[in-house]
């Protein structure tokens, strides 16, 4: 449920009838926008008597929200969420680059690519350590050695770091790291949002490979439930019967999320397509249709890679990308 207040209430008033629905055990989620401040209600609000509260002389209207996510819900927060990690920012009109490695692979590579993308225009350098391999055969990822090396790669370019997290018993090695990725096949492990709810850093949670977009945002509320609202939601490609890409880009995904809640969408070109000469047109396409900023696999060698070289742009390539995104970002 929506409590919309009058323009120009004052705060005592407001205070006490925040007062009143806290004592009927709600949670009061407070969203002041320029006009006017929303004030969402959180639990079980059968209790509340809707008339009586419209009735109130500090109130303008009281709506039910019908869909199940409710801190993630644009009803509760009309503008835009802006997230911010150091001084990039990401959503409201800001729109962020986060590009790097698929894996850490060594302090070579990882401080290479940094450079290269830093040079290119990349706010934020993305590497994975703990690696979610279908295959139990394939590289794992160097894990806590992978971390070390990413905050290597952050001292050498001031760049912060994006760095996938598996389990919630590892949490204490995440401690310094900047956004922690919660991936696709993760996306519903319920006790790790849960744990991630509990932070206070920004948490980038990617849609899994068969999940719908309202599955997505219930993700989302278990971590926003929990307390942390700093999500950025991210769109990387579903399951369809495509036959020659690795995924379908949901791109529609991107403005109907944006309807539905005031989270930044990004979108992940790399893991939508697999194949890197598809990144570039589909980079395009994600910044056109509104997306708040991208994720792309970079790799100083793609054919030696030890995951995803295919889909991986050459740091040469993506100049050519960050420039034609920029560009397209200017026209907007
Ligand atoms: C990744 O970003 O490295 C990754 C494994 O992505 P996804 O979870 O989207 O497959
Ligand atoms: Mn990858």
């Amino acid at each position: 449920m929506i409590v919309v207040l009058k323009p120009g209430v004052q705060q005592e008033s407001r205070d006490q009838l925040i007062t009143w629905l806290k004592n009927l055990g709600l949670n009061i989620h407070i969203s002041e926008g320029c006009y006017q401040t929303v004030l969402g209600l959180v639990g079980d609000t059968g209790k509340v008597d809707m008339d009586l509260v419209e009735s109130l002389d500090i109130v303008d209207s009281v709506k039910r929200i019908s869909e199940p996510f409710k801190c993630c819900n644009r009803k509760f927060h009309p503008e835009d969420m802006v997230v911010e990690v150091g001084s990039v920012k990401i959503g409201g009109g800001n729109f962020c680059m986060i590009a790097g490695p698929c894996s850490v692979e060594s302090e070579e590579q990882v401080v290479a690519v940094a450079k290269a993308v830093k040079a290119a225009g990349a706010d934020l350098l993305r590497g994975g350590a703990f690696k979610p391999r279908t295959s139990p055969y394939d590289f794992p990822g160097l894990r806590a050695e992978g971390l070390e090396l990413l905050r290597i790669a952050r001292a050498e370019t001031g760049l912060p770091i994006v760095t996938e997290i598996m389990s919630a018993s590892d949490l204490d090695l995440f401690e310094d790291i900047d956004v922690l990725q919660v991936g696709a096949r993760n996306m519903q492990n319920y006790d790790l949002l849960r744990e991630l709810g509990k932070l206070n850093k920004p948490i980038l949670l990617k849609r899994g490979l068969a999940n719908t977009l309202k599955e997505l945002l219930m993700s989302a509320e278990y971590i926003m439930a929990n307390g942390n609202e700093q999500i950025i939601l991210c769109e990387r490609g579903i399951r369809t019967y495509t036959d020659y890409t690795r995924n379908t880009l949901d791109l529609a995904a991107v403005p109907m999320l944006h309807e539905l809640s005031h989270l930044p969408v990004i979108v992940d070109p790399s893991h939508a397509t697999g194949i890197s000469r598809l990144v570039r047109p589909m980079a395009k396409a994600a910044t056109a249709c509104g997306a708040d900023g991208l994720i792309i696999e970079v790799h100083n060698d793609p054919i030696h890679a030890l995951c995803d070289g295919a889909q991986s742009l050459t740091p040469e390539e993506y100049v050519t990308v960050a420039q034609e995104v920029r560009r397209i970002r200017e026209i907007l």
